[in-house]
């Protein structure tokens, strides 16, 4: 079923698959806004269980937790891509669902994900699609040096080798399992930045401010907002967004990462379908957050406003903060009045794992940045 364009009130249920951080924040949106919440998840721990009224413990495509879904939800959407587009087609028969799963199956494969952005007239970084090895076979120079990605299931860097030659691109294509890839090619990156827009069923789009994202190790670091560059550069990522998201006839939040190029070209990366990790900040430091922006999508309600209330700057933390067995130490985070912690109740703290984040806010990015590298330096 498309999504709905009678607005869904309070106190409808509204289900969600996947119970991560993503799915914990847009519970705790919901519920503050009068929603009730089914989270579908598998892990009887998911963060989102806290604050859910009903938590379906069970697989993706549990067909008895699907209908459950479908009978006793108004709406449903999803939290991560990996989910299969088919559950979410299925549910479509009986319930609205937002994003479609077709907008998430693009969202799942890098292959498809770039054609759908060529398509939509938009550049991304040249690349080679590798279906089978055969494809190995072509000249493969144009792409190199680069990265082979996989197709599917890659986050935060995983399933990517970096690759100088043809023969290590071959290598790396059997390490991966001959799996399909892609071969991107390497761009000289002068910094990355993404923009989410909301888009409604009544296709009405509201875009947050532009946000300036470091990573470490493959794993967004830090979001600074608004992005230190040209403002005419801001607006360009903005109107890129929208472009994507009415090319997919998007509804819900959709968040798109792009590369900033040493001449200030943009180059589309990739698309989330889903709130994402660079739009936590909204949460603190906007009218509405990205978690709101998705249920009012999903509920055919107008986008809320998306402006930005203060500079901003959003600090990852990782398992790698946590001390074996203990808890970082809070004491300078929590006594700043400009400064505030969201931790996701996970228990187990692994290297590489998200446990939380902070946002500093500040009269300017510079000042929340130094501040917010200051708290990190005292954890
Ligand atoms: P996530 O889903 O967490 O954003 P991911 O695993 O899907 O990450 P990408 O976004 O494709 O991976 O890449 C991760 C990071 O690696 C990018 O944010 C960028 O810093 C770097 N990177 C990826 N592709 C390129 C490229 N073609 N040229 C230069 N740097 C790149
Ligand atoms: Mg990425």
């Amino acid at each position: 079923m498309a999504a709905p364009l009678k607005p869904i009130l309070p106190p409808a249920m509204l289900g969600i698959l996947g119970g991560g951080q993503l799915g914990r924040m847009f519970t705790v949106a919901a519920k503050t806004m009068g929603y009730r919440v089914t989270v579908l998840d598998p892990d009887s721990r998911a963060p989102a269980a806290d604050f859910a009224d009903v938590h379906l413990c069970a697989a993706y495509n549990d067909h008895a937790a699907l209908k459950e879904l479908a009978e006793t939800c108004a709406a449903v959407t999803t939290e991560f891509e990996n989910v299969n587009a088919d559950s979410m087609r299925w549910l479509a028969q009986h319930v609205p669902v937002s994003p479609s799963g077709d907008c998430v199956a693009i969202a799942q494969d890098r292959i498809l994900e770039k054609s759908w952005i060529q398509k939509a007239g938009l550049a991304t970084a040249p690349y080679l699609a590798l279906e089978t090895v055969a494809d190995l076979n072509h000249d493969l120079s144009p792409y190199l040096p680069g990265i082979l990605k996989t197709a599917r299931l890659g986050y935060d860097g995983k399933g990517q080798v970096r690759v100088a030659t043809a023969a290590e691109a071959r290598a790396a294509y059997a390490d991966l399992g001959g799996q399909p890839c892609v071969l991107e090619k390497m761009l000289p990156l002068a910094y990355e930045v993404s923009a989410i827009v909301t888009r409604t069923s009544a296709h009405e789009v509201a875009v947050f401010p532009v946000a300036e994202n470091r990573h470490a190790r493959g794993i967004l670091d830090v979001s600074i907002v608004p992005a230190r560059v040209e403002p005419e550069l801001a607006q360009r990522a903005q109107t890129m967004a929208v472009q994507l998201a009415e090319a997919l006839d998007y509804v819900g939040v959709l968040a798109v990462e792009f590369f900033v190029l040493d001449g200030g070209e943009l180059v589309l990366n990739e698309i989330a379908p889903r709130p994402h990790n660079s739009g936590h900040y909204t949460i603190d430091a906007c009218v509405t957050s990205q978690y709101e922006q998705q249920v009012r999508a999903m509920c055919a309600l107008h986008p809320g406003r998306p402006e930005l209330l203060s500079p901003v700057v959003m600090v990852n933390l990782l398992g790698d903060s946590w001390p074996e067995g203990g808890e970082p130490n809070w004491e300078v985070l929590m006594q700043a009045p400009n400064v505030h912690l969201h931790l996701y109740g996970k228990t187990e703290a692994r290297p590489g794992r998200k446990m939380g984040h902070y946002c500093v806010l500040a009269a300017s990015p510079e000042a929340a940045l130094e501040q917010a590298e200051a708290i990190k330096d005292t954890l």
